[in-house]
This record gives C-alpha cells, sequence and structure tokens, in this order.
C-alpha cells in the first residue's frame, strides 16, 4: 500500500470558474512550503496528493499547516478500485490501531463504480468484521472511521484527517501593505490578510531618537514571522521623526493622533500605489483606543481613497491574543519598547474628531513637504534576509 498526503481543498471548490487559477496558485506555494523535501507532488481539480517517500508524515504535516487554501490534510493510503483489494488493505491499516468500534463512510466520486456508497460501506465494513476479531460497528459514536474515496483511477483510505488552516491560497488576491507597529493586533491582521489569499508588504513609521533601535528590530522580527504564511515581505521604514515633531510643536494636543493618523494614511497611500498593493491593511479594533472609534475611523479615513482591510476590527483583545500566541508572534509584541504612537500620546484625545478641524490644524504645518521628504527616504528592507534564532533577530 502507498502511503500518500492528501490534501483537500475545501473553499476553494466554491470558485468554479477560477478553480484551476486556485488550485495552481495553492500548488506553488504547496511546493514552495516544501521545496526542502524532496517530494512527488501531484494536483487535480478536488485533490492534492503528495508522495511524501520516507520523510516523516508529520513533520510534513506541520508544514502544510501553515499553508492557505487547505482545508484538511489526509495520511491515506492508494489502493485498487477493486472491492476485494479495497477490503484487503482496509483490514491490514485498521489491524494497525487499536480500537472497539468503528464505521465506514464511503465517498464514490467515481459514479461508473458497480456499488454505490452506502453498499461499498457496507460491504466493507462485513469484510473488517470478518477479519478483525472482537470489534463492533457502531455509525453514531464510533472510535474509529475509515474512509474510503473511489477516485476515476485509484481508490483511497484513510482514518486521519487533520484540519488545514482553510482560507484561500495567499497570493491569488495580489498583494496588500500592512501597516505594521509593534503591537499585538498588526501582526494577526496581517495573517488574516495572508488567509484570505492576499500576500503582503509592510511599512513601520520611525522615529527615532524617540524610538529606538530595538522597537524597529521587533517589528522586522514581526515581519519574518508572518512569512511563514505568504511570501518574501519588504518592509517600508519611514522616516516619521520630522512629522511627528511638527504635529507635536504646532497642534492641539487633543487633535495630534487623528491628525499622525493622518498623515500615515497619507504616506501609506503613496507607498502603497508606488509598490502595487491594492490595499492598505492594519490592525485598528472598533472602539479600542480614541482613534478607533467609527467617528475617529471617518475622519482618518478621509485621507485616502484606497480600500483599508481592518481584519481584526471586529475582534475582542482576548480574541486577538489567542491568534498572536497560535502564530506565534505575541511573546515578541509584547516586548515593551516605546513606539511612535505611544511617545507622543495627549492626556485627552479627542473622541469625535471634526474633519474641518483637522484640516484647519493641518494648515499650520507643511506636511507636503515633509512627507515628501519621508517617502524620498524610506528604507526599504528584504525581511528574508534575515534569521530569528531563539526569538532573537540575526
Ligand atoms: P497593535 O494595534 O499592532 O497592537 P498598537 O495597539 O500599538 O499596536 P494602535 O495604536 O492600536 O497600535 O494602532 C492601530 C494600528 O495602526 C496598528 O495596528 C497598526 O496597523 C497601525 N500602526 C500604529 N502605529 C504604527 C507604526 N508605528 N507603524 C506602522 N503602523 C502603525
Ligand atoms: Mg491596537
Amino acid at each position: 500500500m502507498e502511503k500518500l498526503v492528501m490534501i483537500k481543498y475545501g473553499e476553494l471548490t466554491t470558485k468554479k470558474d477560477n478553480l484551476k487559477v486556485f488550485v495552481d496558485k495553492l500548488y506553488n506555494n504547496v511546493n514552495n512550503k516544501l521545496k526542502d523535501y524532496d517530494v512527488v507532488i501531484t494536483k487535480n481539480k478536488v485533490r492534492m496528493f503528495i508522495d511524501i517517500k520516507d520523510y516523516d508524515e508529520n513533520e510534513i504535516i506541520s508544514k502544510l499547516n501553515e499553508v492557505f487554501g487547505i482545508h484538511s490534510i489526509v495520511v491515506c493510503y492508494k489502493t485498487e478500485k477493486s472491492l476485494d483489494k479495497i477490503i484487503y488493505d482496509s483490514v491490514n491499516l485498521l489491524k494497525k490501531g487499536k480500537f472497539n468500534t468503528f464505521k465506514v463512510e464511503t465517498n464514490r466520486a467515481d459514479k461508473t463504480f458497480p456499488y454505490n456508497s452506502m453498499e461499498i460501506s457496507k460491504l466493507v465494513g462485513a469484510g473488517i468484521l470478518k477479519n478483525i476479531p472482537d470489534i463492533k460497528v457502531d455509525v453514531h459514536n464510533p472510535e474509529i472511521t475509515l474512509h474510503i474515496e473511489i477516485r476515476l483511477e485509484y481508490s483511497y483510505i484513510y482514518t486521519k484527517e487533520i484540519k488545514g488552516l482553510g482560507g484561500y491560497p495567499t497570493g491569488i488576491q495580489g498583494k496588500g501593505l500592512l501597516m505594521l507597529s509593534g503591537g499585538i493586533d498588526s501582526p494577526v491582521a496581517g495573517f488574516l490578510a495572508n488567509k484570505r489569499g492576499i500576500d503582503i508588504d509592510c511599512i513601520y513609521f520611525d522615529s527615532p531618537p524617540h524610538t529606538s533601535i530595538e522597537a524597529k528590530n521587533k517589528v522586522i522580527t514581526l515581519a519574518k514571522k508572518l512569512t511563514k504564511y505568504g511570501s518574501n515581505i519588504n518592509l517600508y521604514v519611514v522616516p516619521f521623526t520630522e512629522l511627528q515633531e511638527e504635529i507635536y510643536k504646532n497642534i492641539d494636543s487633543t487633535y495630534m493622533i487623528t491628525i499622525m493618523r493622518r498623515m500615515m494614511y497619507r504616506i501609506a497611500t503613496l507607498v502603497a500605489k508606488k509598490t502595487k498593493s491594492k490595499v492598505i491593511i492594519n490592525g485598528e479594533s472598533i472602539g479600542q483606543v480614541a482613534s478607533q472609534t467609527l467617528t475617529s475611523m471617518y475622519v482618518i479615513n478621509n485621507v485616502t481613497n484606497m480600500p483599508i482591510i481592518r481584519p481584526v476590527s471586529c475582534l475582542d483583545k482576548l480574541e486577538i491574543i489567542e491568534i498572536a500566541k497560535k502564530i506565534d508572534t505575541y511573546e515578541t509584541s509584547i516586548i515593551p519598547f516605546e513606539d511612535c504612537c505611544t511617545i507622543f500620546v495627549p492626556k485627552h484625545p479627542v473622541i469625535n474628531p471634526n474633519l474641518d478641524k483637522c484640516i484647519e490644524y493641518e494648515s499650520l504645518i507643511d506636511y507636503d513637504n515633509m512627507i515628501d521628504k519621508a517617502i524620498n527616504n524610506i528604507e526599504k528592507i528584504e525581511v528574508k534576509k534575515y534569521k530569528i534564532v531563539e526569538n532573537k533577530l540575526l
């Protein structure tokens, strides 16, 4: 019996017209993920198969669990399209495990196979009962379920199915620009954008000497951790000190954060357009802080005509933290370094900012020139050049 890892596509199958594009993208992403392994990957419209040779199946599965667009991962055995052979191989497979109750479930994709799904399940079940002593069928609550898939060329049997990450293959939707701070929310936002098929680049607003090199390294580390789920990431580091100091000196303290965020959006929009990102993604969550009330979002959003995606906008902080832990960004995010928002925090930021007032305040500073200068001095970091060892950036 040949052991294979089978991938089920899940949600992809609802994309009838684009199926080929989706499957090809997933195939490329899986190939890329397993590039260090000498495995053979084949695909068809509904399944992908990986001949994992002598590699440890758990190692391959954990790699595949970093790829979006996979509904489930199955360790299966390829067998022939003969009932006798299916029974023979099923008995051999089940003999390897210890159980008292079982059931058989069949999926017959090849409708020319002479028995229907119910008949196959019954006949194989009977064959198993005959060959393995002291076991019973329990259709409601079995300890083990034997799955049989009758496909065009072969049949497959399996008992173990692992949930995949779901979503769409990263990159299928093109690219977005993630506003990545050192906090907990924005890496999670990036991960969730990847899940919907968006590849990401990142932008970080850096305010030295008010923010440290460690804060910047933390952002590089987070970006690097996100590359696990997408392709290579370019991180654009924007020198933000001058703009921020001008805002601090000239603008009413209650409006400082609102104006600062409008500047961030303006710059992110220009960088996104220049680098061919179709959307801006950030970690804003409704109501989390004064600049994330619906009124604030409206007033801040007003400077851009780019779509802004806020994947964590409707999540509670605890839900965001749960994801951050799962994707291994949490421990890095909570390392306490100042970021550019925390150092200039006013005591009473406005909760319901007024758009006209923003425009009036902004006329007090020469922001167009400062934005130009910031854009011209962006540092582009190719995150793949960095290594993380024991949570340290090398
Ligand atoms: P996070 O939201 O990532 O936990 P935070 O809570 O410190 O960090 P907020 O002040 O809530 O950040 O800002 C909301 C969002 O704005 C962030 O999630 C991030 O997308 C973006 N942002 C904030 N500061 C920066 C920065 N210095 N560089 C890039 N993006 C930033
Ligand atoms: Mg936040």
